[in-house]
């Protein structure tokens, strides 16, 4: 089954349709807070971040701050996130990068985000979308699994899945269908119990028609 032009923007109405209040579910109310709070979402929850983001913010509300950061402090902090030593070690290094190179703000440069401590491709696409608004497509677990499964990409790695789906889907819809994949697959598509019968996209998807088996439990 090819993804024509006209079967990709059929997806998008129906992903649009599905899920119309999609968006990131980090909370945070400024570029600092977003990276923070990405680099914490490794690994983790959404829900279990934002329990720990309001303690953290209240006493490193700023790059300046979190640099200075007692490393036993944060990491009491920032335990219930899991990987809180490497994460607390990563904080420190990015925001005091951020004060040496940035003036203590976050870049909204990709390369200069990518040399951040921390910062891999996914959370540099998720901080120049959501504090940026520059188009980017960051593909986490949720999507990586939705978009194989869907038949767009067969490709076994997060950046190989973007650059498909970069591919397929025009430049100025990518943070919303970061964000519609992303609930798709919290709500419907889940790792364990993909909700197929339920689904919205079904007569569109490669593994809902049956084309292909699950490329999550191969
Ligand atoms: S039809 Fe099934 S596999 Fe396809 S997107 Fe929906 S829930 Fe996922």
């Amino acid at each position: 089954m090819k993804w024509t032009n006209a079967r990709i923007k059929k997806l998008m109405e129906l992903l649009k349709n599905a899920h119309p209040n999609a968006k990131c579910a980090l909370e945070h109310l400024d570029p600092f807070q977003l990276i923070v709070a990405t680099i914490l979402s490794a690994q983790c929850t959404d829900e279990r971040v934002n329990r720990a983001t309001p303690t953290l913010f209240a006493k490193f509300p700023d790059a300046a701050a979190l640099s200075k950061a007692n490393t036993a402090e944060l990491e009491a902090i920032i335990r219930p996130v899991g990987f809180f030593r490497n994460k607390a070690h990563n904080l420190i290094g990015m925001a005091s990068e951020l004060v040496i190179c940035h003036d203590g703000n976050v870049p909204s440069d990709p390369a200069a985000l990518g040399l951040l401590p921390g910062v891999g491709r996914k959370t540099a696409n998720v901080v120049l979308a959501n504090a940026f608004g520059i188009p980017a497509l960051a593909v986490d677990t949720h999507i990586f699994r939705v978009a194989r499964r869907l038949g767009l990409s067969e490709a076994d790695t997060p950046e190989k899945v973007e650059t498909d789906l970069c591919g397929y889907f025009p430049k100025d819809s990518w943070i919303a269908l970061h964000h519609q994949l992303i609930w798709h697959g919290r709500l419907i598509c889940s790792a364990r119990n993909p909700m197929c019968s339920e689904c919205a996209l079904i007569k569109i998807c490669a593994m809902g028609t049956g084309a292909i088996t699950d490329p999550h439990k191969r």
